[in-house]
């Protein structure tokens, strides 16, 4: 991509009703406008980096064996009514009337509307477990919608739901997402914290909750150091829930379970919520299967959440600097900029086009900065938007047959020679 053709309106000045710094950058990294209260157009930036996260949430649900498919984001009020949610879920839930005069509704989650799938289609214990999802807008009426993205009305949320015979098997299917789950922050370059956490409205007995760590997050949480250096590849679910782990108002320094030299307190961001809660939709929504010994049952069933749109946020809470975003590579919208800071200067648009041809050739993500504009600006909006690896083609060192190679993760720069760049960024991106 050429940032001459792009569109990528960053701004000098922070928004006034910007509290927090993601919220901040966004806006000035020019990923996403307000349109109205707590609803967003995503810009092209912003997209690109939505659209990455998508794809790792995505496929770590695949990994885990649940099925994708789509449901729509408006509904109709027939089944929240044959739940008892539709007056429960009060001034949250936004209510349409369509012009027949049906009363409709856009969905602020699905477990009614996936209940009523799978009753349509599954009546035995020979097709379970299923555990199905979809990654769709969600609207709720938040009372003080905030923070961008982190709490919007409208958000994009990959929600699934696991359908089992019983609660032995169904804390199976609730034990491989808990695994996907810690997987899936983990390659987004963020540390996860689970922790036990109270149902609520959905219902049910046993619930988590996925902290993600950073400085300026909203709670407080207390827990087992352990929790914060775990392999990705070797995760034991029952281990982890074992683990202490408390959010402040459930923390009670005295009746703390473990030793102070292995308690960590740190700040954390919500980013996924999960639930059994057992017979109480199937029960509601007619969703019976017939067991082993021909006997009818509702189906024990399991709720998941991940705040999508939301991670935007909170990997920017994580990783940025007081001059902007730091991507992490896994979620970054470019892997590698091509900075040329002297456009009208023939030799330095000559390289940097050389080499965003090669990388482009090469299917590496890479953004070129070939705007005319002043040297400052060039180098404050490329903080600013935070691509991981930099090439800063000057006309000096060009001269002398060097460029400038930054990572903007430790902010280190290194002078490359001329001809070792592509094998230098081939090594750093390990193609
Ligand atoms: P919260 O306590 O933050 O309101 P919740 O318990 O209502 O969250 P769930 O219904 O479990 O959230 O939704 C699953 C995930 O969706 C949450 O973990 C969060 O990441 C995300 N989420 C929930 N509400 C919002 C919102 N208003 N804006 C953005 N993301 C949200
Ligand atoms: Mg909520």
């Amino acid at each position: 991509m050429k940032y001459s053709n792009f569109f990528l309106p960053t701004l000098k000045d922070v928004p006034s009703d910007a509290e927090i710094i993601s919220h901040k950058l966004m806006i000035r990294a020019g990923m996403i406008k307000q349109s109205s209260s707590g609803i967003y157009s995503w810009l092209p930036l912003g997209l690109l980096v939505l659209k990455k996260i998508e794809h790792i949430v995505r496929e770590e649900q695949n990994r885990a064996g649940a099925i994708e498919l789509l449901m729509p984001t408006i509904q109709s009020s027939d089944l929240w009514i044959k739940s008892g949610r539709y007056d429960d879920y009060g001034k949250e839930m936004l209510r349409i009337t369509d012009r027949s005069g049906r009363e409709m509704l856009y969905g602020p989650t699905n477990e009614e509307l996936i209940t009523d799938i799978f009753q349509s289609h599954i009546s035995s214990y020979k097709d379970l477990p299923k555990n199905l999802y979809h990654i769709q807008w969600k609207f709720r009426d938040e009372v003080r919608p905030r923070f961008g993205v982190m709490r919007g009305r409208e958000f994009l949320m990959k929600d699934n739901y696991s359908f089992d015979l019983n609660e032995e098997e169904a804390k199976k299917s609730y034990d491989i997402m808990f695994k996907a789950y810690i997987k899936t922050f983990i390659r987004m370059g963020l540390t996860p914290i689970s922790l036990r956490a109270e149902t609520g409205p959905i219902g049910g007995n046993l619930s988590h909750e996925f902290q993600i760590l950073a400085k300026t997050g909203e709670s407080t949480l207390y827990y087992d150091k352990k929790l914060e250096s775990l392999n990705p590849e070797n995760i034991d679910p029952n281990e982890l829930q074992s683990f202490y782990a408390a959010v402040d108002d459930q923390h009670d320094e005295k009746n703390c379970p473990i030793q102070k030299k292995d308690l960590k307190i740190s700040k954390g961001i919500e980013v996924g919520h999960i639930f059994y809660f057992g017979t109480k939709y199937s029960e509601k929504l007619n969703a019976y299967i017939q067991d082993q010994d021909g006997k009818n049952i509702p189906v024990h069933m399991g709720s998941y959440g991940i705040g999508v749109s939301r991670l935007v946020g909170a990997i920017i809470e994580a990783n940025h600097d007081e001059k902007g975003i730091q991507w992490p590579t896994s979620v970054a919208p470019f892997k590698l900029a091509i900075i040329n800071l002297m456009s009208d200067d023939q030799d330095c648009a000559t390289k940097s086009m050389e080499y965003y041809d090669y990388f482009m050739k090469n299917e590496i993500e890479v953004i070129l900065d070939d705007r005319i504009c002043s040297v400052g600006k060039k180098l404050s909006d490329n903080e600013l938007i935070g691509i991981p690896f930099q090439i800063i083609i000057g006309k000096r060192d060009l001269k002398n047959g060097f460029v400038e190679f930054k990572n903007r993760l430790n902010n280190k720069v290194e002078k490359i020679k001329v001809d070792d760049v592509t094998n230098f960024i081939n090594n750093k991106l390990k193609i």
